[in-house]
């Protein structure tokens, strides 16, 4: 349910047209051209970029005014990741903003919103999750790296896996285990580690689209201060329930989806089979509808989510549960189109033309190695963030009140 309290439509519009407006201003030439290719950005020209919304505080219009956002209703996000979307700007990275960010202000120390929330606002500090293990993905709680309190300092030792994005991240929000005698619910603590600090080692995973982005970590014996703690010790498991219902909400990225439908859309128009645009198939005109439908879908989920999380300091386990199931099903979905689309050329993935400055010889429409390189990639989006089979199961423990 759309709630419309806070603007009235004419203010929504010129938002919108304002955004469109700094994006075709802000978005520098070479960055438009590689997004128009689906061709991979270096770090220094996201953060570039990322720093011009946060220095409008757009990263994180959505956050309380107490806390440096804007304080933005939900039909404002939406409106924004629309026009994101539909004039092809880079993603944003939601560690900082949606994960990290929202646990320090509501759980931190008046020293810790003080040194962190600042440069998530600005897009200073690159963020990374260090939740799942080798043994602990779906049973979180099981998880084994320790920490072990020496003073005024915790002495980490363990690893985490599938760590998107540490290899550029400065910090890490992770889960450690304190207590390795209490119910492995209760003996988990939640730390802010440097990513700079001595005994930290970041290995790449190669993973299916044969890009890097996920990373093993490892920790031998890292110095982390008592100060880096989020609230008390053994109650981590708290923040990290609290911060998995914003990363959901954050796993459905309304902005990708209608750049994908965008994308999709205009393949389907200039692909001709027999003499005809595939865009004048039924069979396609139906599932393109179909997506439209599971979109609009989607959007109203999140805005209950949004409105929730605004109400109540957080969106609903059981809430975001659904919309991450909704969301990532989607998103495979209109991919699936994507490569059905692309007919055999679907089949000849060639990687290396995602990378600027590749001069070889496409196999196929412009866009065929980034629709197969995005469908690739969104066979995770059902595993990251709790796989879908954990989030029925959420549902499923919600609606019976389990
Ligand atoms: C691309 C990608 C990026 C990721 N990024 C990060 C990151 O940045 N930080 C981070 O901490 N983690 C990250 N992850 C890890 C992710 O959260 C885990 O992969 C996920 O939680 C599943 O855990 P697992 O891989 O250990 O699978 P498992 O837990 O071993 O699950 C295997 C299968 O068993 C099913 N299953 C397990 N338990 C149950 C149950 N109780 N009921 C029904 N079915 C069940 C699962 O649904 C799945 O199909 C990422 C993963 C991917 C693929």
């Amino acid at each position: 349910m759309f709630i419309h309290a806070m603007q009235h439509n004419s203010e929504l519009d010129a938002f919108r047209t304002e955004v469109r407006a700094f994006c075709t201003r802000e978005i520098p030439p070479q960055v438009a051209r590689k997004q128009a290719r689906g061709q991979h950005l270096e770090k220094d020209e996201y953060d570039a970029w990322l720093k011009r919304l946060g220095a409008r505080g757009w990263l994180t219009g959505k956050w309380p005014k107490e806390h440096g956002g804007l304080g933005w209703p939900p039909e404002q996000f939406l409106a924004f990741q629309e026009e994101l979307g539909r004039s092809g700007a880079p993603p944003l990275v939601s560690f900082g903003p949606t994960m990290a960010g929202p646990v320090i202000y509501t759980f931190g120390t008046p020293e810790q919103k003080k040194r962190y929330l600042g440069d998530i606002i600005s897009n200073n500090t690159w963020w990374c999750q260090g939740y799942s293990e080798p043994g602990a993905g779906s049973d979180l709680a099981g998880l084994k790296t320790r920490a072990v309190r020496e003073g005024d300092q915790y002495v980490v030792n363990g690893q985490k896996i599938w760590t998107s994005m540490a290899h550029w991240a400065d910090m890490m929000f992770a889960l450690v285990r304190t207590d390795p005698n209490a119910k492995k619910q209760e003996g988990i603590s939640f730390l802010l580690i440097d990513m700079k600090s001595p005994g930290i080692t970041v290995r790449p995973i190669i993973g299916i689209t044969l890009g890097h982005h996920l990373n093993e970590v490892f920790f031998e014996n890292v110095r982390v201060p008592v100060e880096n703690r989020i609230g008390e010790a053994n109650k981590g498991w708290t923040y990290a329930k609290f911060l998995l219902a914003n990363e959901r909400v954050g796993n459905v990225d309304v902005a990708k989806l209608e750049a994908y439908l965008h994308q999709i859309r205009s393949l389907l128009e200039a692909t001709r089979e027999g003499g005809k645009a595939l865009a004048e198939d039924p069979a396609f005109q139906r599932r393109l509808a179909e997506h439209e439908v599971g979109l609009a879908t989607v959007k109203a989920l999140m805005a209950d989510q949004l409105a929730a999380a605004r109400a109540n300091g957080a969106p609903s386990l059981m809430g975001a549960a659904a919309l991450k199931l909704r969301g990532t099903e989607l998103v495979q979905a209109i991919l699936q189109t994507g490569i059905d689309a692309l007919g055999r050329h679907g089949m000849v993935y060639q990687s290396a033309a995602l990378h600027a400055g590749w001069n070889g010889e496409l196999i196929g429409p412009e866009e065929s190695a980034d629709v197969i390189y995005e469908h690739l990639y969104r066979r995770a989006a059902t595993i990251y963030g709790g796989s879908s089979e954990v989030q029925k199961n959420i549902s499923a423990k919600g609606a019976l009140g389990l």
